[in-house]
């Protein structure tokens, strides 16, 4: 029996460091920056509140220990104000945060997650792991891969705030930059990529700019993992998942985008939207599957 079982234990080491090894990034520390960006101390990161302003500090300080420079102004910091027009008139600022890596060539791949959810409402904490906590620890994992392997494009990490808003930090961003001289051939958005009950992962985008389609189509992809395309395709309503993110703001201004996403599920906007909900094994795939894509995006495009 001994024997037997320091076997099992040697086939089980040996089957984590194969695991562990597929991914380009540190998956550990993808886990524990979702688990920390979705917890209750951080209060549902609404737009203009403490918790918001708690999860900016977070994002900076992991910018700042990868060595990643701001854009724009030295703090990472974009604020821009906000008017609340229905219901009662409201007038607050967003802050999107913001960070360049530079590249071989000027042109530029803006890749994006927005890290603002809902708040508290009626006494209850709406985390938003999924939605999207995900994206954004996403991002930093991104982050850290793209300061260790020099990209082709300059690339811009943007996290935007006050998306849940409609869309305004990345509706701030392409009205407020000179976008000739920043020279965006493409935006890269990620919002929700953290479970799926099919283990399905979406790359949206491809009907309205087909040429992005075969490199992402030529990736290898993790095991038990699907990549599809789709829900981009004009008057299929909900469906169209086009104007459903920052993704929009960049295809509004003719910048070419792919958005990447899951299904809508069960604690989509509710309280229940967890850390304990999410599939970690499939968010780590997501999160692979997205690098590869952005890689292979970066080499193909001019
Ligand atoms: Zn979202």
């Amino acid at each position: 029996m001994g024997t037997i079982r320091s076997g099992l234990f040697i086939t089980a080491l040996f089957f984590a460091q194969v695991t562990f090894a597929q991914y380009s990034f540190n998956a550990e520390q993808l886990s524990n920056d979702l688990k920390i960006i979705s917890s209750d101390s951080l209060e549902g990161r609404k737009v203009g509140s403490a918790g918001n302003a708690k999860a900016r500090t977070f994002i900076i300080e992991r910018l700042k220990s990868l060595g990643i420079k701001p854009l724009y102004s030295e703090d990472y910091i974009q604020s821009f104000s906000i008017t609340q027009t229905f219901g009662q008139a409201q007038t607050g600022n967003g802050s999107n945060v913001l960070g360049v890596i530079e590249g071989n060539k000027k042109e530029t791949i803006v890749i994006s997650a927005h890290y603002d959810h809902l708040g508290i409402l009626s006494g209850k904490i709406y985390n938003g792991t999924d939605d999207n906590a995900s994206g954004t620890a996403a991002l930093l994992a991104i982050a850290e891969y793209f300061s260790k392997n020099k990209p082709e494009h300059r690339i811009i990490l943007a996290f935007f705030d006050a998306e849940e808003m409609g869309l305004r930090g990345s509706a701030h961003f392409v009205n407020s930059i000179n976008l000739e001289t920043e020279n965006i051939v493409l935006n890269i958005n990620m919002d929700m990529i953290s479970r799926s009950d099919k283990n399905e992962l979406y790359a949206c985008g491809t009907y309205h700019y087909p040429n992005l389609k075969k490199p992402i189509e030529n990736i290898s992809l993790p095991e038990n993992f699907t990549l599809k395309f789709g829900h981009d395709v004009p008057g299929t309503g909900r469906n169209d998942w086009t104007s459903q993110s920052d993704q929009l703001n960049f295809h509004l201004k003719k910048i070419p985008f792919v958005y990447f996403g899951v299904e809508d599920h069960a604690d989509y906007h509710r309280p229940t939207d967890d850390f304990d909900r999410v599939n970690v094994d499939f968010y780590h795939k997501s999160v692979e599957a997205i690098i590869r894509a952005v890689n292979a995006l970066d080499k193909a495009l001019q």
